[in-house]
């Protein structure tokens, strides 16, 4: 498996990574997950740094393209907003089980579906039932 050292995320990524349970885009995608939720969800001191575009999952994404989610970038850019919104997070470096914790502690499922109910992972990932029950706050 990959080594991953800094962990650039956008704002929403920090519930992808809680949501995510084996499926991907592609290979190059799964693969780069897989390496980046190992070390986020056994790894108690592991940082992330938020940042307001395109992250560390979205660089072997194959809808990027030029920085932005070709596809998707005002759904997106929706999903950080509300994320921001709601748990007042900034462009700065947080532990990543802070962060989880802080969302885990008033995330319900109506605000899920407020954030990200249109994504299209909402109903393959376990993307609720992780962040409501803090599966992964260690
Ligand atoms: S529903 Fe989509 S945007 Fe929301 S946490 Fe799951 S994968 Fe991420």
């Amino acid at each position: 498996m990959q080594k991953i050292d800094k962990i650039l995320f956008r704002p929403h990524h920090l519930l992808c990574s809680q949501g995510y349970s084996g499926h991907g885009y592609n290979d190059i995608y799964v693969q780069n997950m897989n390496a980046v939720t190992e070390k986020l969800r056994t790894d108690p001191d592991a940082e992330v740094t938020l940042i307001f575009g395109n992250d560390i999952l979205c660089q072997v994404c194959p809808h990027a393209v030029d920085q932005k989610c070709c596809e998707t970038e005002e759904k997106v850019r929706r999903f950080d907003r509300k994320v921001v919104e709601y748990y007042g997070l900034e462009e700065k470096t947080y532990r990543y089980q802070d962060v989880i914790r802080q969302i885990h502690q008033t995330m319900t499922a109506q605000r899920m579906d407020d954030i990200c109910g249109d994504c299209e992972w909402a109903k393959i990932s376990a993307c609720k039932k992780n962040i409501i029950s803090g599966k992964y706050l260690l």
